[in-house]
């Protein structure tokens, strides 16, 4: 079957201690899409301005990726994104945001974007979220990232959107803030309880969180289970921009390229296990210039080193007292 994702296409002008870049090819839905392009064909739904160009969508159309529900807008500008990264790559200051042909986007999803049997709502407006989510009522798999800025202002609708879907995406610190609750256990625990009763999404409500911890890895947590991986140890990491977007399409594209298999915590640990392997690819230079030339055999041989690196043994032993 397939993926769908709607979110982002930017440009992005990024600066690191390890060098800079302007205006590389960005956006939450490019990351997401050339990640999960290893597992499941992949439609983008989003728009650019009439500055995209051509050579950004053929590193899309190399891997694979449908573009042809990128909508063109006359006259309009690329979503534009400015940040800056100190020496702890954990945190970053955006310096600019700007939303161009974003701003009055209404998504126009076409029969083979609506046909997919996966969607993941990158970061955007909330209220969008629902839009595009409520086009695919039939959807096996629906995943949702956020961000802070829609925490604080437009709370109400995120959580609407969050009660739609099967599987939450957000760092640790959203998940605090947008609960209220300073456990990352607990707070998951309360996502998990809601949007059970009805709304937008037929009644399920999220029934996986996913916490990304950033250089300390991720955490999966579900009703039956709790799993963590750190990330892949890297001894050079360049530029994080697109790690959460990069660790969703592995993520998700496992789940999609496995449609017979029920959705067990077996199966999302397998999943999660892609997901911190292809993000730890994507942070390994600016923007989506790894991912671009990554190929199947690495992503298999990293996945049997962490495989590797995160087993113990249970040997027993006599505990004195
Ligand atoms: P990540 O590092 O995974 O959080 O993703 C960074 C990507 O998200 C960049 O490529 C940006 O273009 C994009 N991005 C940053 N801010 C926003 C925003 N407010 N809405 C949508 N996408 C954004």
């Amino acid at each position: 079957m397939s993926i769908t994702v709607v979110g982002s296409i930017a440009y992005d002008t990024v600066k690191t201690p390890f060098g800079e870049r302007e205006r590389m090819l960005g956006g939450a839905a490019v990351h997401f899409a050339l990640a999960a392009s290893f597992f499941d064909e992949v439609h983008v739904v989003g728009p650019v301005g009439e500055d995209f160009g051509e050579p950004q969508l053929e590193v899309m159309r190399s891997r694979g990726i449908d573009v042809s529900d990128i909508e063109r807008v006359a006259g309009g500008k690329t979503f534009f994104w400015q940040g800056e990264y100190g020496w702890d790559l954990n945190s970053r200051e955006t310096l600019d945001t700007q939303l161009g042909v974003f701003e009055g986007f209404q998504p126009k999803l076409s029969p083979s974007s609506l046909a997919s049997d996966v969607l993941f709502l990158a970061n955007i407006q909330p209220d969008l979220q629902r839009d595009v989510r409520a086009q695919l009522p039939q959807a096996r798999f629906v995943a949702l990232d956020s961000m802070d800025l829609w925490i604080n202002i437009a709370r109400d609708s995120l959580v609407a959107a969050i009660e739609g879907v099967d599987c939450v995406i957000l760092n640790d610190a959203e998940l605090r803030q947008l609960t209220g609750k300073p456990n990352l256990v607990a707070a998951a625990r309360e996502i998990l309880s809601w949007g059970q009763g009805g709304s937008d999404g037929g009644g399920r409500g999220p029934s996986v969180i996913v916490a990304k911890q950033g250089e300390y890895g991720a955490a999966l947590v579900t009703r039956d289970g709790f799993f963590a991986l750190p990330a892949y140890p890297l001894e050079s990491v360049i530029d994080p921009t697109g790690a959460g977007d990069t660790f969703a399409g592995g993520l998700i594209g496992y789940i999609a390229a496995h449609p017979e298999e029920e959705l067990s915590d077996e199966l999302l640990r397998r999943a999660m296990a892609h997901a911190t392997v292809l993000a730890s690819f994507n942070v390994e230079e600016f923007g989506t210039e790894r991912v671009e030339r990554l190929t199947g055999n690495e992503i298999v041989s990293r996945i049997k080193e962490l495989q590797a690196m995160t087993q113990f043994s249970g040997a027993p032993l006599s505990l004195r007292g």
